[in-house]
């Protein structure tokens, strides 16, 4: 069956029917798809004939709650009886018997589900949760009529089930086995105890399932941190404080909780004052064993009983607070789970850190292999990855250890005239450099010249935080007759949202960003909402220990830890940001590079300009500004 439903686009046809292929021998795709040719409707397109006939699933991984959305869109258009719904990740917020106790607001899913476990317990025949308890009487075919006919996003399912008294989220489960394409948050996949929950819910194995990965770029990082595990000085302040209200605890004779977090503390500040540079520093793969034997003067196998003499202490606390409504949370035992899984953690791929993150320093133990999590990728029947800049393929495929792949490329189908990328080889933003006042008072001059010379919406991409707020505090913005929205570090994100639509709505507004961040990544600028782009440096990864880690991990295992960890990641980070620019078949923008190490870049096409403003005002057809 075609279940394209608009006139296709050049390109189109060729890469619905790659994805059709790739699906009936149940091999895996890995796919470079340029702006407009339609990822999310072509994927699809490629996926349902083969799942539709063999009663298979299509479950498409997103990013994002807008890209749910789209998905959603998209599969509304196809029509044809299609079943499309998504699941949103578990929080506070999307119960309605919870969402107003400000003290649950942070529970991650895995508490909430645990707090969820106490609502629906029946006690005296009767249950605490009403939305839960009204299930029973629920139709769920019906519920399933309702969904083919209004296509409902989360938001408007949540709310359609709380005005009807029922959960969202336990009707939810039901409806999954009727649905054909099922939009999930990576976690459903890639996280081992929610993919066993999804799929028990869904009724089907793994194996009967196709995977659509969306934004694939972000994959490897994604697993990488999934496999990540860390644990701070203000999480040991938290179990010193849960150990006190609750009467600390002898964990073995002469050491209490308490004193095992003190000794913690000294081991992480002894740590930072031997290993530390600047941000992180790597360990020596025994470094913590080691220190709390001999701090503690005790075993190895004596610190295993005392982890496992803090787990049951923390079960019994959240135990507790699960019963009186409260999060089920505990820091000593989050505390145990850190210390056991450092000390049984593989050495091979994995680095031991510390790490200072503003005033909190932490132990991390840091993933260096993707393909550790990769493993739903081979147990589904058949899987596609997608991303508009997902070059190069073979780095990919070897990151994740993916079998059985079919790849392909397909450039944007906008013209290439209406993106003109410049670069200037007056300034370098190389660490040693930037600082240098020449070469910082030009660049300077050349993005006030840059953003001056016309006037339409501009992006200012900069290489860190404090780059953008050196540059604001010399007088920048003073220099630009232009109002300017800024992003901030951890900014909220409807704080982010109405300052960027805000910048989207006007007229030749300015906006500071920086490279990398959420808005060179994951939000769109249709038509005139950005002209022009101006990234100032290129994002290559700090010098950091971690680096260097991943650096010799890839030497060893491919033989380029720099193209791995230094260029792919670099190049694509620029090419998204440009990306930017050209969302639809009338955009036309600018992208001006500041930094002249961009010529050594070659999967980056720019072109050297002595003259940008005018360039510019040339390709606005601007006379005078
Ligand atoms: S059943 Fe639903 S509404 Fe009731 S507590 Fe659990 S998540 Fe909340």
């Amino acid at each position: 069956m075609d279940y394209f439903p608009y006139e296709y686009r050049p390109g189109q046809k060729e890469l619905i029917s790659f994805i059709d292929r790739t699906v009936r021998d149940r091999r895996c795709a890995v796919i470079e798809a340029g702006t407009g040719t339609g990822k999310t409707i072509t994927s699809l397109c490629g996926t349902l004939g083969y799942a539709k006939d063999h009663d298979m699933k299509v479950i498409y991984l997103t990013r994002t709650k807008s890209q749910q959305k789209q998905v959603i869109r998209e599969s509304t258009a196809i029509g044809k009886g299609i079943l499309c719904v998504a699941v949103q990740g578990r929080s506070a917020a999307s119960c309605p018997m919870m969402r107003d106790d400000p003290d649950l607001a942070s529970g991650n899913a895995e508490e909430i589900s645990k707090l969820c476990s106490v609502y629906k317990r029946k006690r005296d025949g009767a249950c605490h949760c009403n939305f839960y308890s009204n299930l029973e009487a629920t139709d769920v075919d019906q519920w399933v009529n309702l969904i083919r006919m209004e296509h409902p996003d989360p938001e408007d399912f949540s709310r359609m089930c709380e005005d009807a008294g029922v959960c969202p989220y336990e009707l939810m489960k039901l409806i999954l086995p009727y649905a054909d394409v099922i939009a999930v948050p990576y976690p459903f996949v890639f996280m081992p105890m929610v993919l066993d929950r999804f799929v028990d819910w869904m009724g089907v194995p793994l194996s009967r399932t196709i995977l659509i990965v969306d934004e694939a770029h972000n994959l490897p990082d994604y697993l990488r941190d999934v496999q990540t595990f860390e644990y701070g000085e203000r999480a040991m302040d938290l179990a010193a404080k849960e150990a006190k209200e609750h009467g600390d605890f002898v964990l073995q004779e002469g050491i209490t909780v308490t004193d095992l977090v003190a000794v913690m503390k000294e081991i992480l500040a002894a740590a930072q004052r031997e290993y530390l540079i600047d941000e992180d520093g790597m360990l020596p793969p025994y470094y913590l064993e080691d220190e709390l034997m001999s701090r503690l003067g005790v075993s190895s196998i004596t610190i295993s009983r005392m982890c496992k003499a803090m787990e049951e202490i923390g079960d019994g606390i959240m135990e507790k607070k699960k019963e009186r409504h409260k999060l089920p949370r505990s820091y000593i035992h989050s505390m145990s789970r850190f210390i056991r899984a450092w000390i049984d953690g593989d050495e091979d791929n994995y680095v031991r850190l510390v790490i200072k993150e503003g005033d909190n320093a932490l132990f991390q133990a840091y993933c260096m292999d993707p393909s550790g999590a990769s493993e739903p990728l081979i147990d589904c029947f058949s899987s596609i990855h997608m991303s508009g800049t997902l070059q190069p393929l073979d780095a990919y495929v070897s990151e994740l250890d993916l079998d059985r792949v079919d790849t392909l490329c397909l450039d944007g189908i906008f013209p290439k005239e209406n993106l003109l990328t410049l670069y200037t080889d007056k300034v370098s933003m190389k660490y040693e450099e930037r600082e240098i006042e020449q070469n910082y008072n030009d660049l300077m001059e050349l993005v006030v010249d840059t953003i001056n010379a016309v006037r339409v919406n501009t992006a200012v991409f900069f290489p860190s935080y404090s780059f953008m707020d050196k540059m604001i505090d010399d007088g920048l913005v003073r220099r630009l007759n232009r109002d300017v929205s800024y992003e901030q570090r951890g900014m909220s994100q409807p704080d982010l949202m109405s300052m960027f639509n805000s910048f989207k709505n006007s007229e030749g507004g300015v906006l500071f960003c920086v490279t990398g961040g959420r808005i060179s990544e994951g939000l769109d600028f249709p038509d005139k909402a950005l002209e022009m782009a101006i990234i100032i440096g290129i994002p290559y990864p700090k010098p950091t220990a971690k680096l260097r880690a991943m650096r010799r991990y890839y030497d060893i295992r491919f033989g380029d830890g720099i193209r791995y960890t230094s260029t792919i990641p670099t190049v694509r980070k620029m090419r998204q940001s440009i990306g930017r620019l050209i969302r639809s078949e009338t955009d036309r923008g600018v992208a001006v590079i500041m930094d002249r190490r961009v010529a050594g870049l070659k999967d980056i096409q720019a072109e050297l300009c002595h003259d940008i403003p005018s360039k510019e005002r040339e390709f606005f057809h601007y006379s005078k500004y």
